[in-house]
């Protein structure tokens, strides 16, 4: 599917800085609609059932899934995450542009549906300050930290997959390498037609690609 909207869409191996870098971004592009996951997780402390994840039951999610209501799912560290579908449709064909944080499992989905998607995938500067920064959040049990950590380079190893890479040793720096995407992507053909329909219009020149 072809849309106006841009379909952004990050990944990370836990404590590269993903959420960090994703919600700065989104300060100072307001304008890009983060899709919020729903997941079996449970929710960690300080995060808000609707704002980080909704977090269902295993039955709920399911259900969601069985009736097609997500555009993917994936089960990651021993739990479901799944993107609702809806959300995400409604805003791209409306020209607006959304952000998925999902695992490599679920960007392989997205990319099937649609081919246009801007993917992006955040690498920590080395596996010891990955191993610091888990520690540091402060949000996780010993063991989560380990599973994660054990993870970690089986989704590293999915990096290839993914068209744009940042590392994420100074914040800044990433945060800077980010927003370079998005704006050279809010240059895309589809997306200049939909947000200059008057000059194109006056030009004679398509508001769709072929
Ligand atoms: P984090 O990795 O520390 O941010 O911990 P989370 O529990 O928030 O996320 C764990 C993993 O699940 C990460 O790799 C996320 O990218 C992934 N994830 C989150 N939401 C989704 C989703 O909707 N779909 C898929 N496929 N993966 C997701
Ligand atoms: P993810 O969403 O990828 O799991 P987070 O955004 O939660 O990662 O970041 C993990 C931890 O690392 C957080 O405590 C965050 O403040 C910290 N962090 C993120 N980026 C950097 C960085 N460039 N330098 C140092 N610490 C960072
Ligand atoms: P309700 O049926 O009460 O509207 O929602 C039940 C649960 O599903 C709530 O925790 C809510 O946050 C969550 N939820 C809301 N929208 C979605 C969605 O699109 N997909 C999934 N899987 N869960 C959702």
């Amino acid at each position: 599917m072809k849309y106006p909207g841009n379909v952004f869409m990050v990944s990370a191996p836990s404590g590269a800085g993903k959420s960090s870098l994703v919600n700065a971004l989104l300060k100072q592009h307001p304008d890009i609609h983060l899709s919020i996951s729903c997941t079996t997780r449970p929710a960690r402390p300080g995060e808000e059932n609707g704002r980080e994840y909704h977090f269902v039951s295993v039955e709920a999610f399911t259900q969601w899934r069985e009736e097609d209501n997500l555009l993917e799912w994936a089960e990651v560290h021993g739990n479901f995450y799944g993107t609702p579908r809806s959300f995400v449709e409604e805003k791209i064909k409306k020209g607006q542009s959304i952000l998925l944080e999902i695992d490599w499992q679920g960007a392989r989905q997205v990319r099937q549906q649609f081919p246009d998607v801007i993917d992006i995938f955040i690498l920590p500067p080395s596996i010891e300050e990955l191993e610091k920064r888990l520690h540091q959040r402060g949000q996780d049990s010993d063991s989560v930290i380990s599973r994660r950590l054990l993870a970690a380079s089986s989704e590293i190893a999915h990096a290839d997959e993914f068209e744009y890479v940042i590392i994420n040793d100074s914040f800044d720096i990433a945060l800077a390498q980010l927003e370079h995407i998005v704006k050279t992507a809010n240059l895309r053909y589809a997306c200049q037609a939909a947000n200059n329909h008057k000059l194109f219009a006056e030009l004679g020149i398509s508001h769709s690609q072929k």
